[in-house]
């Protein structure tokens, strides 16, 4: 398959959007596989205590494993939590287990709370594995999971699922991505809106395409996710999408996002400056 270009530098994105069944740990797990299957090294962080990303890479995540929840409270390195996904060599993973689930509440009296994921995802551990992405997997809540998520990158990627309500709860998230650019990590951005689960049968779906294009405008990514039961049915096995059927529809559109993704690092870089 093609090879893309590494990289001038690692970019690590943050998938978040508060509502639950958008395609956020869908599109982490897919878009990982789709970087990884062109020669790219991915990491990809588990933040929900559900686990379903680490699962779909095929990657253990029982209690007690070293996880994101060792990694948070500072019990684990990065590099002990660190598993590669048995599907591919430049596929990696640092999974949720569900003690995450309390760690919400834990952080909450923890020194540096906010900054937590930031430190443990050291220069060092990324160029030993020599990461050019690291893809963040956020739970649907914008808590202090998310926030550290949001510390830890610079780029956010919000995916959108095109259905009835698609924009609901986005200004809310825009506006803590505003608070957390503010007040903790001043180079935060949205670069990337990708449309999921899109119905070319149905003309809301164009209608929600066409209004967050409206709204995000270049963020949005041409290439569209279609609904597609491979993609659902892909986690069930294990494994990605482009591992359970890389000739499907659903494959191949996150091949394409994973190529459009990696051809803008230079624009991402030049608005930087
Ligand atoms: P989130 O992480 O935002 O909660 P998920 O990625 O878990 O959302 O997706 C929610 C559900 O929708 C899952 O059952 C998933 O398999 C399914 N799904 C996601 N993307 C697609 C798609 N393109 N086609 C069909 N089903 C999808
Ligand atoms: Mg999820």
């Amino acid at each position: 398959s093609v090879t893309l270009p590494k990289p001038d530098r690692r970019r690590m994105l943050t998938i978040a959007n508060q509502k639950g069944g958008v395609g956020k740990t869908t599109t982490a797990v897919n878009l990982a596989s789709a970087l990884a299957v062109q020669g790219l090294t991915v990491l990809v962080v588990d933040l929900d205590p559900q686990g379903n990303a680490s699962t779909a890479l095929g990657v253990p995540h029982h209690s007690g494993i070293p996880s994101s929840y060792e990694l948070l409270i500072g019990q684990s390195t990065a590099r002990e939590a660190v598993q590669q996904s048995p599907h591919s060599e430049r596929l990696f993973c640092i999974p949720a287990t569900i003690d995450l689930a309390g760690a919400e509440i834990e952080l909450v009296s923890m020194v540096a709370r906010e900054n937590r994921l930031k430190n443990a995802l050291t220069d060092a551990f990324l160029n030993e594995i020599d990461a050019d992405f690291i893809l963040i997997d956020c739970p649907p809540s914008l808590g202090l999971l998310t926030v550290n998520a949001l510390v830890a990158a610079n780029e956010v990627l919000i995916p959108i699922q095109c259905e009835y309500y698609a924009l609901e709860g986005v200004g809310q998230l825009l506006r803590n991505i505003e608070l957390v650019k503010s007040h903790l990590n001043p180079e935060l951005h949205v670069s990337t809106v990708l449309l999921t689960m899109y119905d070319g049968r149905t003309k809301l779906a164009d209608q929600v395409a066409e209004e967050v294009r409206g709204h995000f405008g270049d963020a949005v990514l041409r290439a569209v996710i279609p609904r597609s039961v491979k993609v659902s049915e892909a986690p069930g096995y294990g494994m990605t999408v482009l591992d359970y059927d890389p000739g499907s529809r659903g494959a191949m559109s996150y091949l394409d996002a994973g190529r459009e993704l990696a051809a803008r690092t230079a624009s991402t870089k030049a608005q930087e400056n």
